[in-house]
């Protein structure tokens, strides 16, 4: 018996037939009623998008709070309460486009926990481009959906959690609030206005000038600061 649709899992070198366009009956509606976790690069994106700060994003946009098992951090993108639609879609199509967030960018795809690096979260049923003609594989469409540099992102952002720090552990709640600090970039950027601070991190003129223009700058530095507290906790634990 052939997978069902939503069960089927691809490697990057799948084919892979999906469109998806304005002339589709289910155009928007997957931007629904949906879960959508953001990740640090997704909220900056975001909040640029808007042109807000981070704090004012996320407490009007999300809802985030620390795991009460694991204390890291959780951020939902919150549905509008009345129609339960994304906040950002309108007739025409998502007004973030641009900016969207990386699960977003994947829909229908999810990563995969098997071998296969992804799977189909949506079948032909629910999301009609699966039923479109289109050449080429999984790699080719998740690179023109601009997914490559959300992964690099988040690859560094995973990679600020020590090795030694064992997935599903309970983590140490002071740090989780650290980790916080990179989705709340506007926090992080207030602690490089201490001089002291910028001292005891050595953080020099030249990488304050930079993240001052470059927001990604930023948040990498923002990566560097919350893994040095982690190395320093689990030295002493
Ligand atoms: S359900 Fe699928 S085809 Fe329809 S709008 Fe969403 S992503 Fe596009
Ligand atoms: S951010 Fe855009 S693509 Fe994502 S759910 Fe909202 S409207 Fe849809």
């Amino acid at each position: 018996m052939q997978p069902t649709q939503a069960a089927q899992n691809l490697a990057e070198n799948s084919p892979f037939n999906f469109a998806c366009h304005d002339a589709l009956p289910c155009f928007t509606q997957c931007c629904k009623d949906v879960n959508i976790y953001l990740t640090p690069y997704d909220t900056l994106r975001l909040r640029q998008a808007l042109r807000i700060g981070s704090s004012e994003f996320l407490a009007k946009h999300t809802r985030s709070f620390l795991s009460r098992v694991s204390n890291i951090p959780v951020v939902q993108l919150l549905m509008d309460p009345r129609t339960l639609c994304c906040p950002f879609v309108a007739e025409q199509g998502c007004q973030v486009y641009v900016n969207r967030p990386w699960a977003c960018r994947m829909f229908p795809l999810d990563l995969s926990s098997t071998d296969a690096q992804f799977r189909l979260i949506a079948g032909k049923e629910r999301c009609r481009g699966l039923c479109e003609r289109s050449r080429g594989t999984v790699g080719d469409w998740l690179e023109r959906q601009g997914v490559l540099e959300y992964a690099e992102m988040d690859r560094e952002f995973q990679s600020v959690v020590p090795e030694r720090f064992k997935p599903g552990a309970p983590m140490n709640e002071g740090l989780g609030r650290v980790l916080f600090l990179a989705y709340d970039l506007d926090r992080f950027a207030e602690l490089l206005k201490d001089r002291r601070f910028l001292m005891f991190h050595e953080v020099d003129e030249e990488t304050v000038s930079l993240v001052r223009e470059d927001m990604k700058e930023l948040l990498r530095l923002a990566f560097r600061y919350i893994r040095a507290q982690m190395d320093e906790l689990y030295q002493i634990v």
